[in-house]
């Protein structure tokens, strides 16, 4: 039997290595693309083996689960930094401003005027990204390309918002490249610096391709227990 606390610190010492190797095949500075180990549905056991093994950038992607695990762990590593990539409720938006660093997934017009009104209340915001419908799917989440700069537009102009980044998940059974480009291109248009995008099965292409942040799950903590829910 091996160890899992030492599988996971394996594992996220290889990915790094990985990343670093992509970002120079990508003509990229060393230590501009950054791993987000996605814990979502992982035991927490396997959370606090990245913990120890010195890993502080996490990605969950429902806001309860995140409110189980993070504010414990960040008594221990204040310098944890979470980011949310799930979908975000409205009546969510309080207890998400107050956990996380990054909310990746503004992807609507409410959200936008929830997050502004508990921004004003508060006085400071997470940073936030859009999340945008690179493959234009209708059951996804997302702007859909041809509607992102109508949306940052009103998030700037009527909500007041800074949006620091755009994220995608490309369709899962169609070549990520290409969606990828499109994402790197959205986000150079608009004078974004942050391009969330790559997760296990593809985080080289990402990196070499431009992403500031990638998310990856099961090649740091193996399969997930039970799936993810989707909203
Ligand atoms: C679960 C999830 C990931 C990680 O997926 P893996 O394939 O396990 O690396 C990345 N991004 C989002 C939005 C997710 O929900």
């Amino acid at each position: 039997m091996t160890d899992p606390a030492n599988d996971v610190a394996a594992n996220l010492a290889e990915i790094k290595t990985r990343i670093d190797r992509a970002l120079a095949e990508g003509g990229r500075p060393a230590g501009t693309a950054r791993l987000i180990a996605v814990s979502k549905v992982q035991p927490v056991a396997k959370l606090e083996a990245a913990l120890a093994a010195g890993h502080r950038l996490f990605g969950e992607n429902r806001v309860q689960e995140a409110k189980a695990k993070f504010p414990a762990a960040r008594e221990r590593y204040p310098d944890i930094e979470l980011h949310l990539i799930g979908p975000l409720q409205t009546n969510k938006v309080k207890e998400a401003v107050a956990l996380f660093d990054v909310i990746q997934t503004l992807d609507r017009p409410k959200l936008a005027a929830a997050l502004a009104e508990e921004g004003r209340k508060r006085g400071r915001l997470p940073r936030l990204f859009v999340e945008v419908n690179v493959g234009d799917e209708p059951q996804k989440a997302g702007i859909a390309p041809a509607d992102l700069s109508a949306f940052l537009a009103e998030c700037r102009d009527v909500q007041g918002l800074t949006i620091d980044g755009l994220m995608c998940i490309p369709p899962a059974d169609e070549e990520p490249a290409p969606h990828f480009a499109l994402l790197c291109d959205l986000a150079t248009r608009h004078g974004l610096a942050e391009v969330s995008m790559g997760m296990s099965g593809d985080f080289e292409k990402a990196v070499r391709m431009g992403a500031s942040f990638v998310r990856v799950g099961t090649a740091i903590f193996g399969e997930r227990i039970k799936p993810a829910a989707h909203a």
